[in-house]
């Protein structure tokens, strides 16, 4: 349980103290936010898998004490100069309610310079500042959140709030990875290995795109299994109940009613586990595209038959960041699709106020939550 530290005045955060791997809530005065800056109000703030790595020491950050959290989704309460744009150009008023991403591209290095701004070689992070530091809110996992108005996206009229927080930083992830990979065409195989966030996700965006889709992932979590199949999954393998060659032969099969070649056109790999990777290099058909956007902390090696992706001619796409155009799809294809929304917002099982950081952040290491959010109070 996270202790009290000092509680004053103001609002609450829970701030991740790195040598001691634990949260620790602590109370800061809210001040008007600096010039170029937005203060914005706490509607919902996700765990992602990232915090949980942070958390568990597996994924090191520098400073002593900070304030995690990036997915967070806010209301505008105040704004530090007059008529700021958010990342993508509009215009933002008080009430607005936008997603804040963290990553800070440099603008100056020889990828940002060609405008792949996911791929910036000196990317800087808002919130790694001491929370000590005036204004205090520097990061997601707060009742308050001091940030660039460049880093904000403006969330669009109709987009349910619940929904628009259920895969704010898993969607523009899987989104930057598809464009990478050449997007897909209507009537494609595409099997997602993972039913994480990341997986679901790309799950529904492939089935939206008219994609036939299969999904492997853990019935640990038998929430996940249904809820894949809700964003449209054809077939949903849990991995510990069908062994690797009833899959490929399940998938063999698929494609072969389909009329497709010998596998999958497209497979997705967001499930992290290293294992996943030769399996998706057998599963993948000849010609096919190998997205690989989820191995996302160092979790060992793994033997691979390389020959397979000479002989059968495979692309092997990586993808690591995200850019805020890619926020902003996330968002249209939201707004498009309300029978989604309702879907999408039915993947927040947990939901918890500042003060109980650590509790979310278990439901979400334990593999029990398919999406815990922290609230307001
Ligand atoms: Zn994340
Ligand atoms: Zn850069």
């Amino acid at each position: 349980m996270p202790t009290r530290v000092y509680k004053g005045y103001g609002a609450e955060a829970a701030v991740f103290l790195a040598a001691r791997r634990r949260l620790a809530i602590r109370s800061y005065p809210v001040l008007p936010p600096e010039r170029g800056q937005v203060r914005l109000r706490l509607l919902r703030s996700g765990i992602c898998g990232t915090d949980v790595h942070i958390l568990a020491g597996r994924l090191a950050l520098p400073g002593r004490e900070l304030i995690l959290g990036h997915e967070f989704i806010g209301a505008v309460e105040a704004l530090g100069s007059p008529r700021l744009r958010d990342g993508l150009g509009l215009r933002l008023r008080q009430g607005d309610r936008a997603i804040a991403c963290v990553a800070r591209p440099c603008g100056r290095c020889f990828n940002c310079r060609r405008g792949e701004t996911a791929s910036c070689l000196a990317f800087g992070v808002t919130y790694l500042r001491d929370p000590g530091e005036a204004p205090h809110f520097h990061g997601g996992f707060a009742e308050q959140l001091h940030s660039p108005a460049g880093n904000l996206v403006r969330i669009p009229r109709g987009v349910d709030l619940d929904a628009a927080a259920a895969f704010p930083c898993a969607g523009p992830t899987a989104i930057r990875a598809f464009d990478f990979a050449g997007n897909l065409r209507r009537g494609e195989l595409v099997v997602v290995q993972g039913s994480g966030p990341v997986g679901l996700f790309a799950a529904a965006w492939a089935a939206r795109a008219g994609c036939v889709v299969v999904v492997i992932g853990s019935g640990s979590n038998p929430a996940r299994m249904k809820l894949a199949r809700r964003l449209g999954a054809r077939l949903v393998l849990d991995y510990r109940k069908v062994d690797a060659p009833a899959r490929l032969k399940a998938v063999r099969a698929l494609a072969a009613r389909l009329g497709r070649g010998d596998g999958a056109d497209v497979v997705f790999e967001a499930s992290g586990a290293p294992t996943a990777i030769p399996e998706g290099l057998n599963l993948v058909r000849t010609l096919g595209r190998y997205i690989v956007p989820g191995q996302y902390s160092s979790s060992g090696g793994v033997e691979i038959q390389p020959q397979l992706i000479t002989f059968k001619a495979i692309r092997i796409v990586g993808s690591g960041q995200y850019k805020l155009a890619d926020v902003g799809a996330y968002l249209r294809f939201l707004a498009a699709d309300r029978g989604l929304q309702r879907i999408f917002a039915a993947c927040i099982t947990h939901r918890h106020p500042v003060g109980e950081a650590a509790a979310a952040l278990a439901a979400a290491a334990e593999g029990r939550a398919v999406k815990a959010v922290l609230v307001p109070r």
